[in-house]
């Protein structure tokens, strides 16, 4: 446990930073982001390789604002402003706390690895 965010939801409560770690090495940000929006291309620019699709935060929106960054492993929307990482994007898509998310992404990367 990180004891600063001790009873914080969105930081880990029963994990700890190794285990936090390992499943983020696990659970890749573009696989996850995938269940919650669609990716219409890639661009490289060199020193990133960006995905970009629709901002599954903003529903009903058409707008191409969605970017995963799969070097750095963190998203950005151009149009809203969302941003994170594979924790933060479950926990907002799930409405679930970190703990809860940890438990998602553990979950699905053992069917992934299946
Ligand atoms: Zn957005």
């Amino acid at each position: 446990m990180i004891e600063d965010h001790k009873g914080d939801p969105r930081w880990p409560q029963n994990y700890t930073l190794e285990q936090v770690h390992a499943i983020q090495r696990k659970a890749l940000l573009l696989d996850i982001a995938k269940k919650y929006t669609t990716f219409f291309r890639v661009e490289n620019t060199g020193d990133a390789v960006k995905n970009i699709g629709l901002c599954p935060y903003e529903a009903g929106s058409v707008k191409q604002a969605f970017t995963v960054d799969v070097t750095k492993q963190l998203y950005h929307c151009f149009s809203c402003g969302a941003g994170g990482d594979v924790f933060s994007l479950v926990m907002d898509m799930e409405k679930v706390s970190f703990d809860e998310a940890m438990d998602i992404l553990e979950k699905f990367s053992r069917k992934e690895k299946a």
